[in-house]
């Protein structure tokens, strides 16, 4: 599935899933795109993949993929990976299939965050990049 087919994730009683949505001290800096776990999830773009990695340092079963373009960075969290790193991937490419964060955050709603990051290493926000896609 296309992350631009997913709906966004609305608020619930861990916050909200929009760019920028109050995390405590910090702000939320991607978008949550609601799905069930186990859902294969589709490349956000063409590019190549450079980093497997891990949202938490005290969990090592949470993934995410990072594909890189034109020196931007796209990373979709909470997807156990099917692909490595150095693999070529398009939009019709599966990246993996995402995971169920209720055992870390009880009743939250089931999602995958996605987050870009520009050739200056800066986080963008990516709601104009959903939206482009779902024309
Ligand atoms: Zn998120």
């Amino acid at each position: 599935m296309h992350l631009y087919e997913m709906p966004f994730r609305r608020c619930d009683g861990h916050g909200c899933g929009g760019f920028g949505d109050s995390r405590g001290a910090r702000k939320h800096n991607g978008v949550d795109l609601a799905c069930r776990p186990g859902t294969p999830v589709n490349s956000p773009v063409s590019g190549r993949v450079t980093k497997l990695g891990y949202p938490y340092g005290d969990d090592l079963s949470f993934r995410y993929v990072e594909i890189s373009t034109n020196g931007y960075r796209y990373r979709v969290f909470y997807v156990e990976p099917t692909v490595a790193e150095g693999d070529e991937v398009s939009r019709d490419s599966f990246i993996g299939q995402s995971q169920s964060l209720n055992g870390r955050y009880s009743d939250i709603t089931e999602h995958v965050h996605f987050e870009v990051m520009n050739p200056a290493g800066e986080i963008v926000d990516p709601t104009p990049i959903i939206f482009a896609q779902q024309r």
